[in-house]
């Protein structure tokens, strides 16, 4: 027998760092949640073990970080991620300041915890949405794989890749030169004091880069870098994998494992764990009433209906030059404008958050850190609460 249709004010579709924030969000100002997530897991990309630093909090330059760029949601979010206030944990790398945090675990049981005490959210996990209806301009109906049929006053996607408002007849443009992805594997068991002077994170992509100039490495392992871990003695080797390579990335991560498994530091070192599957940056943007430029965000635009905030850097990944960085001015911000949330020809009750927002390429290479796509999903939240 087929389950019984559920109402609730908004329905979430994706439980990554965007959609954990904005059920938060909804159900805090007194929403009915239906947060909907294909995994059996919370938290999305972030939770694999590659992330160890919640970006896009603050702007760039300063002696200490200035002023939060996001909402109370997004900043209780990462108080409790951090265990502490973010500003004085944040930490300066280069020009812009980071969060720190303890690892993909710690971010899954931050979310579950804070989710856990919405009592008006129902978490639907393993249950990917599947199919969308329409009545007129308005989204009637979210079905589930499970056969679920969710009737919701408004939705948001979350899904990283627009596949809500895909399936809602959205339009979803793939980008032509997408950026490289990413993977890698944890090691423990490193000797630090074999280590090169100079450091791991230096001599590991020095040595690897000698091997591609030789040629016996393929040209993008050159932007391999060496992360720490939390663990004395651990740590992740990341690899940026061309979107042609993705299924040759774990040839590609035992091809770097042989060469550094012949410096000393590494010598008694064990792979403990791969990432499951590489992790792509660049999958698919919505069409939204606006498309954010790359220009938008270098010149720190400001518009009138400006929902979020973002100061981060594009950050752009490229097989040529690996990645490279390109800066707002220190202490500016740009808005993102509330018409690159609403698909263009997709329902007006449905609105698009995160990763996946209406952005071109240079855009979207800036606006996909964790803490933008959280900010984005707060703002969605409250957006979603103005649809009668
Ligand atoms: C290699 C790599 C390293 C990165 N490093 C950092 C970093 O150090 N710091 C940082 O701030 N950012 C980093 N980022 C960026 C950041 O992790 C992501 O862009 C961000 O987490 C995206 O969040 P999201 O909520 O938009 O999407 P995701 O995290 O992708 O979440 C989407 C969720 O939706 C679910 N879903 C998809 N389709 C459906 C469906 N039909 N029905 C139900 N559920 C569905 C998915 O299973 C997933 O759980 C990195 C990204 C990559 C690729």
């Amino acid at each position: 027998m087929k389950p019984r249709p559920e109402r609730c004010d908004v329905a979430v579709v994706g439980a990554g760092t965007s959609g954990v924030v904005a059920a938060l969000a909804a159900a805090r100002r007194g929403a009915r949640v239906a947060l909907v997530e294909a995994t059996g897991r919370i938290g999305g990309m972030a939770i694999h073990g590659l992330h160890r630093f919640v970006c896009g909090l603050f702007c760039a330059g300063g002696d200490r970080p200035g002023d939060f760029l996001h909402g109370d949601t997004t900043l209780d979010f990462c108080r409790h991620l951090a265990g502490g206030d973010p500003a004085a944990n944040a930490v300066r790398r280069g020009r812009v300041w980071l969060l720190p945090f303890a690892g993909g675990q710690a971010l899954e049981t931050c979310a579950g915890e804070l989710l856990s005490r919405e009592s008006n959210i129902r978490l639907h996990l393993r249950d990917p949405a599947v199919r969308a209806a329409r009545a007129g301009d308005r989204l009637e109906e979210i079905e589930l794989a499970s056969g679920l049929v969710l009737k919701p006053g408004a939705a948001i996607d979350c899904t990283g890749t627009a596949d809500l408002c895909r399936l809602a007849g959205g339009a979803v443009e793939r980008p032509v030169a997408p950026a490289m992805a990413g993977y890698g594997f944890e090691v423990r068991g490193i000797q630090a004091p074999k280590a090169d002077p100079m450091g791991l994170s230096i001599a590991v992509p020095l040595r690897l880069r000698r091997e591609v100039e030789a040629g016996r490495l393929a040209a993008h392992l050159a932007f391999t870098t060496w992360e720490p871990g939390h663990e004395p003695g651990s740590g992740w080797v990341k690899l940026a994998v061309p979107v042609q390579s993705l299924a040759r990335a774990r040839d590609d991560a035992e091809a770097v494992w042989a060469v550094l498994k012949n410096d000393p530091a590494f010598g008694r070192g064990e792979i403990v764990r791969y990432l499951p599957a590489p992790l792509s940056r660049e999958t698919g943007h919505l069409v939204g009433n606006y498309v954010l430029t790359g220009e938008d965000v270098r010149t720190a635009r400001k518009f009138p209906d400006g929902i979020a905030r973002n100061a981060w850097p594009l950050e752009q990944w490229t097989e040529d030059a690996g990645v490279v960085f390109r800066y707002l001015p220190d202490g500016e911000w740009h808005d993102v404008p509330r018409r690159c949330l609403q698909p263009k020809t997709g329902p007006e009750n449905l609105l698009c958050a995160g990763a996946a927002i209406s952005a071109d390429s240079a855009a979207a290479a800036s606006i996909r850190v964790m803490g933008v796509c959280m900010a984005l999903g707060e703002a969605a939240a409250r957006l979603s609460l103005d649809f009668p």
